[in-house]
């Protein structure tokens, strides 16, 4: 197959084109800065962190920004849930090119910011579907460390597949309100406490950013976090892939109409006020976080 650009092999197809390793990156780099551009992501001079777990898509998004902005207003932030066997290794990974793109990072840990260890407090609380807690923990974590660091903005590399991915579930299974979470920019108005979070490879394919990675000499673990389970995500985001095999463009339309979806309706954000135990934005008197806290004995009401 030939690049639809030049001459050359084309080592990748996206929505019907083919690109060669030259056109691929310049594609792959111009539709994350038009993203940032078009949706005014982050302006000059502001202090933007990166959610940094070690995998492909966070060090591809630190690389990306790394070589098109100030590295000096650039910072690493990775989360430490405390997973042996699994963390330990992302996190070595995470180091050694996080320290070769010449960014630097910070790490946090919930055995520091809760008290207890993901691990142990499965154990110990025989909890059943670690990645609830984990979840609720990780975003908390990210804001408190985007707040400790003073940042602007929170990046993430989140992707065409798994923006779609969240679209279609909120759809199925949860809260449509849920739409207020979709797209490039999220919570720029919705509390000061919230340090908004930014996509610059929304629009990008999962398999774009994996191939980016490899072209720039990350290679990331491939082994899943132990307390992966195959739930009904897994079983949407099979079924997105089979539709844009069928039906290349269809995770991009998808994502497009939620936008439009969005727009048009005017979701608003739930009111929220301050946890009466931490201080962070809650929709109930105690927050997700401090409940659990107080559920596993981890503090006392
Ligand atoms: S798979 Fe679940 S438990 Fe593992 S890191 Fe992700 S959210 Fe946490
Ligand atoms: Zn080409
Ligand atoms: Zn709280």
């Amino acid at each position: 197959m030939k690049c639809s650009e030049c001459e050359n092999k084309a080592i990748i197809e996206i929505e019907n084109r083919a690109f060669c390793k030259e056109h691929f990156v310049k594609r792959f780099e111009e539709t994350a800065l038009k993203t940032i551009e078009e949706f005014n992501l982050f302006n000059k001079g502001e202090k933007i962190g990166v959610a940094n777990s070690g995998g492909k898509d966070s060090l591809s998004l630190l690389y990306f920004l790394a070589k098109y902005f100030d590295k000096d207003k650039i910072i690493s932030i990775t989360i430490d849930e405390g997973i042996p066997g699994y963390r330990d290794k992302t996190i070595e990974i995470m180091k050694k090119y996080t320290e070769k793109i010449g960014v630097n990072y910070y790490i946090f840990s919930y055995k520091d910011l809760f008290g207890e260890s993901l691990s142990n407090l499965v154990k110990k609380n025989k909890i059943k579907i670690p990645c609830e807690v984990c979840g609720s923990f990780r975003r908390y974590a990210l804001n408190y460390a985007a707040k400790k660091l003073n940042l602007d903005k929170l990046a993430t590399a989140h992707n065409l597949d798994d923006e779609s991915e969240s679209i279609v579930m909120n759809l199925i299974q949860k809260d449509i309100q849920r739409f207020v979470r979709i797209g490039p920019n999220v919570g720029i108005e919705e509390n000061e406490m919230f340090v908004p979070r930014i996509k610059p490879f929304m629009f990008l394919h999962e398999k774009e950013t994996m191939l980016y990675a490899i072209i720039n000499g990350i290679y990331a673990l491939h082994e899943p976090c132990p307390y992966t389970r195959f739930g009904i995500r897994h079983e949407v985001s099979e079924w997105i892939k089979r539709l844009e095999d069928y039906y290349p463009g269809s995770k991009k339309n998808i994502v497009n109409n939620a936008i439009k979806l969005k727009n048009k309706f005017n979701f608003e954000s739930k009111k929220l006020s301050k946890c009466k135990i931490c201080g962070f934005p809650s929709s109930g008197e105690i927050c997700e976080v401090c409940n659990y806290r107080i559920a596993y004995g981890l503090l006392t009401k």
